[in-house]
């Protein structure tokens, strides 16, 4: 089956006519081919968003409003078949797909369809002058929407929600390794009744299609989650042009667990929060510090109860643990196991590849807890993005904040502990843009989500997007 491009409300092949493989990770066959689209396809992409910009720009909210719950209520009526799709191009669980990665990809339409109803801006009377100033809030244009592999389409239309929300046409470009469920987000665009034009979605890779929508000199924003590289890479790109940057990158995120902990609710969440999507979720917690007193007991229930996950095949309803992404993936996450062998630390679970019956040739990996003999290994401070987590013990609070903002990430950081006022002190200090306090993962869609230092620059969410998305213009009037 080949994927096209969505260009100005019709599906298209590439102009070069030249295709890529994708490979469903859980046999390691290639099931369909994506457009390698070139800067000729990102330029005919432009163009319909240039075109249509001006009508959509001046759709009512309501008008706009009620297309993105349309296509909201249409993901939820193909909840499976997108499902399906999301497992099949990425190897997660069909279970995790149906339950987070497609229902959030609804949500996120139906939040930034009611939240523009909602986006007011200020206005300042300047008194004893006889003025008043008011901001209009008015869209960009048009803007690139950039997203990784790892939450497929829930990643994508987080970006292209608030964009089209906020009165933006759209340039998007998926993962080359997971286009599926974007590709199917087109048809459903156009049954919604959303305007030819407003949003173009383009398959292809990062270093042609990618690059051409980050250098195209009239895209005047991009929005990007990724690797903190590429993310680099754009921000040189973007900024002789001056765009407008929101950069969502790589995380390291620390787990801190104290005694004084509800153990049981700390240790099912951390099996969670270490293992969900094959640990491809860029909000894992993939150090887990835990305090001196309850670290031998942590150590063994933990272990434990990580030997029980399942590793299967995605389709499978008892699989917890589904393939990694791609054969280039599982031989990253490998090399970061020899590397802990060979830095001292010791594999207290898993570390082997998988092979699931029927399926001799997926990306299994075993989930693979490693107690590190201290923080500053390579384990412990680069992403490794897969099911691979540390363990360490710590004595005090000082020496785990320490150990937990020594890291040039600062995505989030979860914090198990009944103390109120250690609470406070620690989440002033984490160095990262989400605390979660005995939780992980709750997300409010109101709230700013986003990173600090190598993370990234900006924050989506809540009006946070819709700001991102629009340019504040400020009116004073004097009268
Ligand atoms: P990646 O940076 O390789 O690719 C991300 C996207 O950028 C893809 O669509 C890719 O084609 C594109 N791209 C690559 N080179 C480009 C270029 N030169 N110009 C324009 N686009 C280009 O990342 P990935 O491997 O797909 O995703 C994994 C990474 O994403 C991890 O580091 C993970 O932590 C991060 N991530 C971050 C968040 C967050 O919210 N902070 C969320 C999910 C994933």
């Amino acid at each position: 089956m080949n994927i096209q491009n969505y260009i100005n409300g019709s599906f298209q092949n590439p102009k070069s006519k030249e295709w890529i493989d994708n490979y469903n990770p859980s046999n390691g066959e290639v099931y369909s081919q994506i457009p390698n689209s070139s800067k000729a396809d990102v330029e005919d992409a432009y163009n319909a968003a240039a075109s249509a910009f001006k009508t959509w720009s001046n759709t009512t909210l309501i008008d706009r409003s009620r297309i993105l719950i349309k296509i909201s209520e249409l993901l939820e009526t193909n909840l499976q078949r997108f499902a399906e799709a999301e497992s099949k191009d990425n190897g997660k669980p069909v279970s995790l797909a149906k339950s987070v990665d497609i229902p959030r990809s609804a949500s996120n339409f139906r939040f930034f369809g009611n939240a523009i109803t909602q986006f007011a801006s200020e206005s300042h009377e300047s008194v004893g002058l006889n003025a008043i100033n008011y901001t209009l809030r008015q869209p960009i244009g048009v803007v690139g929407c950039i997203s990784p592999w790892n939450l497929p389409l829930y990643l994508f239309t987080w970006k292209i929600a608030p964009a089209l929300a906020a009165g933006n046409c759209v340039v998007a470009k998926p993962s080359e390794v997971t286009p599926m469920t974007a590709y199917l987000l087109g048809e459903i665009c156009n049954e919604a009744g959303l305007p030819k034009g407003v949003l173009n979605i383009v398959h292809g890779l990062g270093t042609t299609a990618g690059q051409a929508i980050i250098e195209h000199p009239n895209i005047k924003a991009i929005s990007f989650t990724g690797g903190t590289a590429t993310g680099a890479h754009i921000a040189k790109v973007a900024a002789p042009m001056f765009k407008k940057l929101s950069l969502e990158l790589g995380g390291k995120n620390p787990n801190i667990i104290f005694g004084d902990c509800d153990y049981e609710d700390m240790l099912n969440t951390t099996v969670r929060s270490s293992f969900a999507n094959q640990g491809q979720i860029c909000l894992c917690g993939s150090r887990i510090f835990v305090e001196s007193s309850i670290y031998d007991k942590f150590k063994s229930d933990f272990v434990e109860k990580v030997k029980q996950l399942k590793v299967g095949h995605p389709s499978n309803s008892e699989t917890n643990i589904g393939a990694l992404v791609s054969k280039p993936h599982l031989e990253k996450v490998k090399g970061y196991i020899n590397i802990a062998k060979e830095e001292n630390g010791t594999i207290l679970c898993g570390g082997n590849e998988v092979v699931v019956e029927g399926y001799e040739n997926g990306y299994y990996l075993e989930p693979t807890v490693i107690e590190v003999p201290t923080d500053e290994c390579r384990v412990n401070q680069e992403e490794i993005f897969g099911p691979v987590v540390t363990i360490m013990p710590f004595q005090t609070e000082k020496k785990v904040l320490q150990m937990a903002n020594k890291v040039k990430y600062g995505l989030s950081a979860t914090l198990w502990t009944n103390n109120l006022k250690r609470t406070m002190r620690m989440s002033n200090e984490l160095q990262a843009g989400i605390v979660w306090v005995n939780t992980w993962m709750m997300r409010d869609l109101r709230t700013p989500f986003g990173g600090v230092k190598a993370s990234g620059v900006g924050r989506e969410g809540g009006f946070e997007a819709l700001r991102f998305f629009t340019e504040p213009k400020n009116v004073c009037i004097k009268y």
